[in-house]
């Protein structure tokens, strides 16, 4: 039997397995382990893992984990401002979450009854961010892009990603569906005039509409209420760069 001790950043020891909440942990383990095995097998998916070292020296996650080691574990640092804009697929039970990101106009796959399968291969093929609560499904082998949510509340788990993944400066509010996630394309009031109610008709005079389920949008209450998100979130510094 071989032991190796790790030490986590503070932000990952809430991560960890109940019983291994300690700052160094002393592991004990058999035959050949990779860093990444190991830590999986504490509880905390290799999304989540950054920086690796061990005994005082830059290691990869497929480094093999010999006696004694002393291995340091540090967060993923938040991703920076990168050429591509993100793109997300969310697990199942994340419907509010999928809105508010649709509402910020970024592009996300939803629907309540994806199997764990398939939010993988769509996450590898599409290259899109898996956005889950499940740390099994981030244990995946093929996933590469994902991120554990921490919170139970939609607009917390907003934030986290807002900061994770540096949205800010991607922030287009109102330009896509946020029941079917296409982009909306401006039409003119005459040509949807049937469908509006009066009241709608008599006070607004932009609209927009889903080329994928043909839904019209206005600003109208629905917009106040997401205008009132956005300013929380610009408040929390989270958006303040789409305001400049
Ligand atoms: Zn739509």
């Amino acid at each position: 039997m071989k032991t190796a001790s790790f030490d986590f950043g503070p932000t990952l020891l809430p991560l960890l397995k109940r019983n291994l909440r300690e700052q160094e942990l002393e592991i004990s383990f058999k035959g050949l382990q990779t860093t990444k095995h190991l830590i999986e097998s504490m509880g905390v998916p290799h999304t989540e893992i950054g920086p690796l070292k061990a005994n005082g020296k830059p290691i990869e996650m497929d480094y093999q984990v010999q006696n004694r080691d002393r291995i340091q574990v540090w967060p993923v640092e938040p991703i920076s401002n990168g050429p591509i804009e993100p793109r997300f697929v969310l697990d199942g039970h994340l419907g509010r979450l999928a809105s508010y990101l649709r509402m910020l106009g970024f592009d996300c796959l939803y629907r309540g009854l994806y199997e764990d399968e398939e939010l993988a291969q769509v996450s590898v093929e599409e290259a899109r961010i898996l956005l889950t609560r499940d740390r099994m499904l981030l244990m995946r082998k093929v996933i590469t892009q994902g991120y554990l949510l921490r919170s139970l509340s939609p607009e917390e788990q907003l934030k986290e990603i807002m900061q994770r993944y540096s949205l800010s400066s991607w922030v287009k509010p109102f330009k896509r569906c946020i029941r079917c996630n296409h982009a909306l394309e401006s039409v003119k009031k005459d040509l949807i005039l049937k469908r509006l109610e009066p009241l709608t008709k008599k006070y607004f005079d932009e609209f927009s509409l889903c080329p994928g389920c043909d839904q019209i949008y206005w600003k109208g209450s629905h917009f106040d209420h997401m205008q009132k998100i956005i300013e929380e979130l610009c408040r929390n510094k989270y958006v303040m760069e789409s305001e400049r």
